[in-house]
């Protein structure tokens, strides 16, 4: 098919949010669009998909952010990420190659700024669910008040909720500032985005969808992971092809000889810092349940290890720096995913099957968590002691629940059934289908939106 339009994704540079966004791209390019992937320079650059050109912004530190505080990070990023977004941009219409989309990660709400400058349209792409989306934009327009003070919250959109299930940021600005200003800065200008994507399936949370809808454009475009696990419908596209980590690739070699539904799969994504007692108490865990296990702990993570565990756990388990988390969800020997319930591993584990013990750190991790245990039922969530420490019987009674608990079997059906429903989204006229689809026509070209 001949490219007729151009869009520019624009992601904000951790592995949570590109990996999305790059499958997002992907899709794109397979409906006929022509996509152009803008990172930083820090962001190792390779050629991820034959269809996708990438493109280097400036975030204004050359590839050096280190240590800067998030709040100086955005505010220098904003100023030189529109100044370079613009230049890429105009270069590209040089180049006989004009854009006519800025896709932009919600983290970086200038790029609709950039996008309505330059006369281009602009679509806005949001890494997490439609639900935390709510009460973030409740927030954002002053209708659910900060520091929130009621032991249960109602919100239009959503079940009752426990103060416990709010996102982090919200609950405590103070241990990491600027975060919920960032979070509620997504919703900037959004009632002018022409699209406002949601990487999550219209299924799995219907009423919140429906709610939002009320008052942008929003449009559920997941699960974004790679076709080979859901529909197939794109030839190669096995993984995300953008990693900043290196993951070992023994983990597949020892899960093949592992009993079907045997193994704990434990990891807390790419970015969690847990404290020394936490692992402590996840090794304890691992020890009692005597189950064999694979379990992720970033090299940055390394020194919190129990003295030994890790010549003490060779045999019974396996610890690795990073892995293919998408080939080990499929894999058929893993009895339950503890996670942190970061929103694309809740949405891994849900398109793969895989049963969960939630054990949220931060962000919106606690509102997924909820959804996993009381809305989707596919797992349930460890709860901490007074000291924010998630104790090891906690964790070996959710990990039994979960593996041969009296409700396992339901479990491992709702599983089957969430599975079968995103894959049946993004295949070929499931609700994500079209709603991709409904982006490319217009892109090419067709009636604009309707809400
Ligand atoms: N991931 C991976 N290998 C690992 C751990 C994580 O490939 O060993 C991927 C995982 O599949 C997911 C992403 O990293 O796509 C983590 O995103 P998530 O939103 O779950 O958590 P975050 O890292 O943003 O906290």
């Amino acid at each position: 098919m001949e490219k007729t339009a151009h869009c520019v994704i624009l992601p904000y540079p951790i592995q949570g949010h590109i990996n999305p966004m790059i499958q997002f791209s992907k899709r794109l390019a397979h409906k006929g669009i022509a996509v152009t992937f803008a990172v930083t320079e820090d962001v190792p650059v390779n050629e991820f998909s034959a269809d996708i050109s990438v493109e280097t912004i400036s975030d204004g530190y050359h590839g050096k952010r280190a240590d800067a505080a998030l709040p100086e990070y955005l505010l220098i990023f904003r100023k030189a990420g529109t100044e370079s977004l613009s230049k890429l941009i105009q270069k590209l219409r040089e180049d006989g190659r004009p854009v006519d989309c800025v896709v932009y990660d919600a983290f970086l709400p200038w790029g609709l700024s950039v996008a309505k400058d330059l006369g281009l349209f602009g679509a806005v792409f949001f890494t997490q669910s439609c639900c935390v989306n709510i009460i973030y934009y409740n927030i954002f327009k002053g209708l659910l008040k900060v520091p929130v003070l009621e032991k249960e919250i109602s919100v239009a959109g959503l079940p009752a909720l426990e103060v416990s299930d709010l996102p982090s940021f919200v609950l405590d600005q103070e241990a990491h500032p600027g975060s919920l200003k960032l979070l509620l800065s997504q919703f900037e200008g959004v009632e002018d985005c022409e699209f406002v994507f949601v990487n999550s399936v219209y299924e799995l949370e219907e009423e919140a969808t429906d709610w939002l809808r009320k008052f942008m454009f929003v449009k559920t475009i997941g699960p974004t992971i790679p076709s080979m696990y859901v529909d197939k419908r794109l030839a190669h596209d096995t993984n995300y092809g953008l990693s900043l980590f290196k993951p070992i690739d023994t983990c597949m070699e020892w899960l093949q000889q592992q009993s079907p539904k045997s193994v704990i799969y434990i990891s807390f994504g790419s970015m969690a810092k847990l404290k020394k007692q936490q692992m402590e108490e996840l090794a304890t865990t691992l020890k009692l349940t005597g189950k064999p296990f694979l379990w992720v702990v970033r090299s940055s993570e390394e020194s919190k290890l129990p003295e030994n565990f890790i010549e003490e756990a060779s045999g019974k388990g396996l610890i690795v720096s990073w892995c293919p988390q998408l080939e080990v969800l499929a894999h058929d020997a893993i009895g339950c995913f503890v996670t942190h319930c970061g929103w694309n591993s809740t949405l891994e584990a849900l398109s793969l099957g895989v049963p969960m013990v939630g054990v949220p750190w931060w962000s919106d991790q606690a509102t997924n968590a909820k959804f996993v245990m009381d809305v989707w039922k596919i797992g349930v969530r460890a709860f901490p002691n007074k000291e924010g420490i998630v104790g090891h019987e906690e964790l070996s009674r959710c990990v039994n629940y979960v593996m041969e608990g009296e409700r396992a079997e339901e479990m491992r059906e709702n599983a089957l059934k969430w599975k079968e429903l995103t894959k049946g989204a993004v295949d070929e006229g499931g609700s994500s289908d079209r709603n991709i689809q409904e982006f490319v026509s217009t892109m090419m070209g067709g009636d604009r939106p309707q809400k």
